[in-house]
């Protein structure tokens, strides 16, 4: 559920008008709800409440330090994946101990960084990668904490270029490697094996392939703690959002509704806790799109409509450079009039100015009457949006706005063309 909806026909995120916004601070432009925010996290994290749970939020679907600064006064660790997102943690006022390092290449000067800073632990995926670790730890005279990323070769039944649990991918230790890594490990004088993780994917919207991997993990996870001693089990991220209908789906009648539910933070709870409950360890979780992905939205406006014997083309002023879901993913992103159009729908393109075919939101969706200067939203764009933006056609990137009750809070100032050539020569 989310807090944007229509209010005598016109989009609101909170207490406040879309189109005002868009009208203030020009488009395109991301617009962030606080409470929404707020709300995910702490479902999530009641939900899970008898495994003693640390959500760590997987920054990398939406980095801003005032979003990051929202989610870290309601308790929230941090997934990070580079050196700049622990520095962002740490300017939003987040905690180093709560954040857990990802990714398959760390540098040594971010480890060295997140030792100082004493990160709760790095997930590692390889052997090398602990050397690495090992080495810059003792050069520190620091023991760093680490858990291991298992990868139990399970299908997490999503897309393929968000699939990361199987042995085709390229993260992670595999499964029957990992008694004998930790048994290796344990002789590193810089390293404290303190726990375990996986992370299966993203957008999964049903429960199997977490249960499933969990209940692969499981025995593995029991060894490792009689033999080891550690302190966690990682659940890792992954959890589905709603993409269609996105408005419905914030009004609590749209659930009601619903004969089989989508993945929430209860039916995801029943599938998990009384897998993981036996472990009697404590649960790290690293939700990024279920936190933010339908927190967000970007708004445009219509520059042009091209109409042609073929196809009803919507050129917006947002392009793929500030949102690139759809061409990178195929993904849907709703689209809604700022204000209600009334008209028979027409099978419309929604493009972007950029010169690439792929600057594409959508095809033929039946779509009412718009013209130049209406203004639309693009629903559940809060996770992997801003974040993945770029300055592609010397394009400036988007104001980002968050919304908390009335208050507005411009949590990144529109950039201007001096940014867009700052540092070059
Ligand atoms: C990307 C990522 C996540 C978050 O994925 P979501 O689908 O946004 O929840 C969590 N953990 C790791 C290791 C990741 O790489």
């Amino acid at each position: 559920m989310h807090h944007f909806y229509r209010k005598n026909g016109s989009l609101f995120c909170e207490d406040v008008s879309l189109s005002a916004l868009a009208e203030k601070y020009g488009t395109p432009l991301y617009v962030y709800s606080a409470r929404t925010l707020r709300e995910h996290y702490q479902r999530l994290d009641s939900a899970l409440a008898t495994l003693d749970p640390m959500l760590c939020f997987a920054m990398k679907s939406n980095s801003n330090l005032s979003v990051l600064r929202t989610l870290a006064r309601a308790g929230a660790g941090f997934d990070i994946v580079s050196g700049g997102e622990l520095f962002r943690v740490l300017k939003a006022g987040g905690k180093a101990a709560r954040c857990v390092f990802a990714g398959v290449g760390k540098t040594d000067d971010e480890i060295a960084f997140a030792l100082r800073e004493g990160i709760f632990a790095f997930h590692v995926e390889s052997w090398p990668e602990l050397e690495q670790i090992n080495r810059i730890a003792l050069r520190l005279k620091k023991v760093a904490p680490v858990a291991a990323r298992v990868n139990p070769n399970v299908d997490a039944d999503t897309h393929h270029k968000i699939t990361t649990g199987t042995y085709e991918n390229k993260f992670g230790i595999p499964f029957e490697d990992i008694p004998a890594f930790y048994d290796k490990a344990s002789r590193l004088a810089g390293i404290q094996l303190r726990g375990v993780q996986m992370h299966i994917g993203s957008q999964i919207i049903s429960v199997k392939p977490f249960r499933d991997a969990a209940k692969k993990m499981l025995p593995l996870a029991l060894t490792l703690k009689a033999r080891h001693g550690i302190e966690y089990f990682g659940m890792g991220g992954g959890l589905g959002i709603v993409y269609d209908p996105a408005l419905e789906s914030g009004t609590a009648a749209w659930w009601k509704k619903q004969k089989n539910p989508p993945l929430t933070p209860e039916t995801y709870a029943a599938a998990i806790v009384p897998v993981l409950q036996p472990l009697g360890l404590k649960i790290v979780l690293e939700p990024g799109r279920f936190i933010s992905g339908n927190a967000g939205v970007l708004l445009a406006s219509v520059v042009n409509v091209k109409k042609t014997a073929h196809k009803n083309f919507i050129i917006v002023d947002a392009a793929m450079n500030d949102l690139i879901r759809p061409a990178f993913y195929e993904s849907y992103h709703q689209i809604e009039p700022l204000t209600v159009r009334r008209g028979k729908l027409i099978g419309s393109d929604v493009v972007g100015p950029i010169c690439e075919s792929g600057d594409t939101f959508c095809k033929e969706r039946p779509l009412p009457p718009l013209s130049a200067g209406d203004r639309v939203a693009f629903l559940s764009a809060g996770a992997y949006g801003f974040t993945m933006s770029s300055n592609y056609n010397s394009r400036p990137r988007t104001a980002e706005i968050l919304v908390d009750g009335k208050k507005i809070i411009v949590a990144r100032k529109r950039e201007t063309l001096d940014d867009l050539i700052r540092g070059e020569r």
